[in-house]
């Protein structure tokens, strides 16, 4: 037997509890993990509350991701006792996730986990950071570099902003925070933003095409939010758009785009092909500095959860929540 937290729907309301479950009852997969730690990202926030149509089969055991050692595998790419991180793939959504003391997966889910990381740091990184390292790398691919320029970053207090500031300061961007929260200055500060801009500045309807004012740009935001950060990138910039925290619209016009040669690059990690994401993974390793997971991090038990669900999906949460299983 092992703890889980469970959801379960009744009157169209999701109910949580926690619950011992018989390991037998787990799903199909070839690689039995104990579960270290998990995180709560935003859609774990979603599926939790009911607020936003993530899991569609009862019961569920939430959890997008999950670091944790391999217990019993029956494939040739990984043995007991190895270190594993597991992110996406619909796990935590249609298939039972990380927010147990048990899973059971596909191997070609799991990533081995890299040089310098544990199961601790890999989840105070864990979907979010994943999701900004892989923003990161986009700019990068666009060809957007330190010199042309700052690089905004909105959403800057929650999981994918805060990593992302953390993750463009260490590679010399001049990094300018958007933030609706004024008391998370000092820490976007101490992150690395070399500026923290209100988010009531980027709020309301703009002009298409406005002052070119940044480089490029990763957005976890959305809607307006979005379109106005669009109208200011420099000619030849690019925007990652990753989030839809304001809100999935996109109230924009071509203009950007054909007039500035501006590129919006959409971001997914949930289905990130295995190569792209094992380099993501190794450089988060290699590039996130010690402070980071000091800093941008709280660290709480399962029993916690439905709480800073809820909380998460009211934009309350500051930088990332790790959750100890075991
Ligand atoms: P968080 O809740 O941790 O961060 C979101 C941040 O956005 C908040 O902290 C807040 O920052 C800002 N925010 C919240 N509500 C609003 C609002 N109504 N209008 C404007 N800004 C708002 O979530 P995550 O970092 O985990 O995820 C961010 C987004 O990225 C989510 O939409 C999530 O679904 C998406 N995501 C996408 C992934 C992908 O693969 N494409 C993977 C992971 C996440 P502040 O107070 O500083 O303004």
């Amino acid at each position: 037997m092992f703890k889980a937290l469970v959801l379960e729907q009744e009157d169209r309301k999701t109910l949580t509890s926690i619950r011992q479950i018989d390991i037998s009852d787990l799903p199909e997969g070839e690689v039995l993990v104990k579960v270290d730690y998990s995180s709560l990202n935003y859609k774990d926030g979603l599926a939790i509350t009911g607020k936003g149509k993530i899991i569609r089969d009862f019961p569920m055991v939430p959890g997008i991701d999950f670091a944790g050692t391999v217990v019993e595998s029956a494939s040739d790419m990984l043995t007991p006792g190895a270190s594993v991180i597991l992110t996406g793939w619909g796990v935590g959504e249609n298939h039972w996730g990380g927010m147990a003391e048990m899973a059971r997966v596909k191997a070609s889910q799991l990533v081995v986990m890299p040089e310098g990381l544990d199961a601790r740091k890999a989840m105070a990184i864990g979907t979010a950071g994943i999701t900004a390292m892989l923003c990161v790398m986009a700019l990068e691919d666009a060809g957007v570099t330190p010199e042309q320029g700052e690089i905004l970053v909105t959403g800057a207090s929650g999981g994918v902003g805060s990593v992302s500031v953390s993750l463009l300061s260490k590679l010399g961007y001049q990094v300018a925070a958007v933030s609706g929260r004024e008391q998370n200055t000092e820490l976007l500060t101490a992150l690395g933003a070399k500026k923290v801009l209100p988010r009531s500045q980027f709020s309301e309807q703009g002009r298409p095409m406005d002052r070119q004012l940044w480089a490029g740009a990763i957005d976890t935001v959305g809607s307006q939010l979005l379109a106005n950060v669009i109208s200011q990138i420099n000619y030849g910039g690019a925007v990652a758009a990753c989030g839809l925290a304001g809100g999935f619209d996109l109230p924009t016009t071509v203009m950007p785009f054909i007039l500035r040669n501006v590129s919006l690059l959409g971001v997914d990690s949930v289905m990130c092909p295995q190569q792209r994401r094992t380099m993501a993974w190794q450089r988060l390793a290699e590039l996130l500095p010690e402070e980071f997971y000091q800093q941008a991090t709280q660290e709480v038990s399962l029993e916690e959860v439905p709480e800073l669900a809820e909380a998460i999906t009211k934009g309350q949460v500051t930088g990332r929540v790790l959750i100890k299983i075991s």
